[in-house]
């Protein structure tokens, strides 16, 4: 019998079926033990007139692999088209979003050299949680949900995350001066499931404030747990100021299922030029490795990666007007240095 493991994967829109194909390549030269599954997610379902972006039986591959690696889409614009990501993390149950930000300077220039941090994102509820209603003409509601298991759930996700991978402080965003309830109920926990972990080192910062110091010292924090909405804006912040928002790969992990892809989205303006960085994606690939149980071909993967930088070979978003190579060379370049020592 086979021990490859199946694996559900989409190749998305725009740039997807580029990065997806570079990244597959990369995977199958390290000797990743997979058996992919492609199932067709995004524009060309959305216009076929399924409004939630996905195929009926897409998701059966979903839920028998419980694994999926998933290029950026396009979701049209206007018409009543959902979130495709709304939709999938729901329905899977993908609780958490894990955002790695880590600055390669001097490799890939950025203003701070010394960036290493973990963004925890809740991935199911407070203003996700899809409940808006429309009272009067004029006036329209969203409503924020925060519950405790939920809190629990997350923010335990984190400790547990900080203890695994060796980090040594766990920090918490919140607004719970103005939002007394939901966000007190969030930091409360946090607090709660802090006091179980002694050995890792806790602190708070109002989200406002958080946000700066992530953009002004980035290198003060470790890892960062913190309700949907600002996880969004937060890791969004992260990835841009280490460089390029085609470097970082993230996680979303549920307790069956997990999906794993690149945090940035289908770039439509450069779609089928073959000059896209496939770096975030082979990121979220090396993250799913770790969690099917192939660490060592994930760490042969991520040398090689990094040495590739460090040799110097970028892709255009990198070298920014300096010498590039393309999706394709890229690719050859990182097989080329797989069992090299970094
Ligand atoms: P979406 O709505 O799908 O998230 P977006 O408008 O937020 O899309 P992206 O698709 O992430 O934006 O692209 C933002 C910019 O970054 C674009 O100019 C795009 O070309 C560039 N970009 C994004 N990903 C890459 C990549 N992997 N390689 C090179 N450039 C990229
Ligand atoms: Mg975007």
């Amino acid at each position: 019998m086979s021990k490859k493991r199946a694996i559900t994967v989409a190749k998305g829109d725009g740039i997807g079926p580029e990065i997806m194909d570079s990244t597959l390549k990369i995977l199958q030269a390290a000797g990743a033990e997979i058996d992919p599954e492609f199932i067709d997610i995004g524009e060309k379902v959305y216009l076929s007139g399924q409004s939630s972006g996905i195929e009926d039986d897409a998701w059966e591959s979903l839920r028998r692999t419980k694994v999926f690696l998933k290029a950026p889409i396009t979701t049209p614009q206007g018409g009543g088209y959902k979130s495709l990501n709304v939709t999938i993390r729901k329905s899977l149950g993908l609780y958490a979003n894990v955002r790695p930000n880590i600055s390669y300077d001097p490799f890939v220039k950025t203003k701070h050299p010394d960036m290493d941090l973990v963004i925890i994102r809740e991935n199911e509820e407070d203003l996700y949680a899809g409940i808006e209603h429309q009272q009067t003409p004029e006036v329209v509601q969203c409503l924020k949900l925060i519950t405790r298991p939920g809190s629990e759930k997350i923010i335990r996700y984190a400790f547990e995350y900080a203890r695994k991978n060796n980090r040594k402080k766990v920090t918490c965003f919140s607004k719970d001066n103005i939002m007394k309830l939901t966000d007190g109920l969030f930091h409360k926990v946090f607090n709660e499931i802090a006091s179980e972990y002694p050995d890792i080192e806790t602190e708070h910062w109002i989200i406002d404030i958080g946000i700066a110091k992530i953009a002004d010292t980035p290198q003060d924090f470790d890892v960062i747990v913190m309700p949907n909405l600002y996880g969004d804006i937060a890791s969004d912040v992260a990835a841009q100021i280490t460089g390029s928002v085609g470097l970082a790969g993230s996680a979303n992990i549920g307790d069956q299922c997990a999906m794993f892809e690149a945090i940035h989205g289908s770039a439509p303006d450069i779609a089928g030029k073959g000059i896209a960085n496939p770096s975030g994606l082979i990121n979220g690939a090396i993250m799913m490795l770790v969690h099917i149980g192939q660490p060592e071909v994930a760490g042969k993967i991520h040398n090689a990666w990094l040495k590739t930088l460090e040799d110097g070979i970028y892709t255009g978003d990198i070298a920014k007007g300096a010498k590039s190579v393309n999706t394709k060379e890229f690719t050859e370049a990182v097989i080329d240095r797989l069992g090299q020592k970094p």
